[in-house]
């Protein structure tokens, strides 16, 4: 397929490696970021755009995507599929899909899960909103770039499915690291306080793949002195998204409300700007009940 890919960061550049490496033809643009090996340079997002089968974008937000959906939709040939990947507000999601449809192109919004080490092994999860034909299109693609795309609904069903999943692991990962830090209080053994919880109901993805203590469980970001991995700030970016939704939506989500207070504190007014999400737990650990 021709594919035009806008925006390859720490997440693109591996996905639209991935599929020049499959035998794709890609054409990238992307203003900060050298391009990676097999994918030509375009000179503009349009530019990208224009005569391909499918254009990817994976890009910081919804303003931005607004901004180069409004640049590509008017340059790609009828019947193309644009095709969003990045993370962004539900209702960016469905603008852009409403601005595509109108110009006779499929449209998808389509976020992942796995971070960089997934788009790197090409095992992402892909969240899909849109209709069935467009699905139908791109499904080659996520094959490529993932291990399972799961098609949610249509138009926002992706993003809604994204930052509900990502409440969720905000939450987790705040009451895995407050769990620790009690646990440390307590004098608990913090690898018995793995073996424990990782096999019994606390369980969850944040203790059992990414647990935040270093030297336990698998290899994670507290190995590597929480760098990220998955930053902080972009947590508190998705739970920003899930309550702008929530209010949105006027559904009650206290918890999720909470962790993103927390993560505001952590990133706005501590030291988490840069560090991985998973460095609440140091910063539990340093602090005392109030
Ligand atoms: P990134 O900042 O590394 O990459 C974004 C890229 O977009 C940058 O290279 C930037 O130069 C480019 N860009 C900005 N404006 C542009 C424009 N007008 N035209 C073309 N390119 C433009 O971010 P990332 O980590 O790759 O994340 C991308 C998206 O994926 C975000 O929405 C993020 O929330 C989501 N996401 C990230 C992760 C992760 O672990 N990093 C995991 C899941 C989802």
């Amino acid at each position: 397929m021709k594919i035009g890919f806008i925006g390859l960061g720490n997440m693109g550049a591996p996905m639209a490696l991935n599929l020049a490496r499959a035998g794709h033809h890609v054409r990238g643009f992307d203003p900060a970021t050298a391009m990676p090996e097999g994918v030509d340079a375009a000179s503009s997002a349009p530019d990208a755009a224009r005569g391909a089968d499918v254009v990817i974008t994976m890009l910081p937000n919804g303003k931005i995507l607004r901004d180069v959906a409004a640049q590509v939709i008017p340059a790609m040939q009828h019947g193309a599929v644009l095709c969003d990947c990045s993370t962004v507000d539900v209702e960016s999601a469905r603008a852009v899909a409403e601005m595509a449809r109108q110009a006779g192109l499929g449209a998808l919004d389509a976020p992942v899960s796995g971070g960089i080490g997934g788009a790197a092994a090409g095992t992402l999860t892909f969240m899909v909103g849109g209709p069935d034909d467009a699905f139908v299109t791109v499904q080659p693609l996520f094959d490529v770039m993932g291990q399972k795309a799961v098609h949610c609904g249509t138009a926002g069903a992706g993003q809604a499915a994204k930052i509900c999943n990502n409440m969720i692991l905000g939450v987790t990962m705040i009451a895995t690291c407050e769990a620790f830090a009690l646990a440390d209080k307590l004098g608990l053994d913090r690898q018995k306080m793995f073996d424990v919880v990782s096999t019994s109901s606390g369980y969850s993805w944040s203790m059992n793949a990414y647990c935040p203590a270093p030297g336990i469980g698998p290899q994670s970001p507290a190995d590597n002195g929480y760098r990220p991995g998955f930053a902080a700030e972009l947590m508190l970016k998705d739970l920003r998204l899930s309550q702008q939704a929530a209010e949105g939506a006027d559904a009650d989500t206290p918890m999720g409300q909470l962790a993103a207070e927390l993560y505001a504190r952590f990133v706005e007014d501590e030291d988490g700007k840069g560090r991985d999400f998973s460095a609440m737990l140091p910063r539990f650990e340093a602090r005392q009940r109030k």
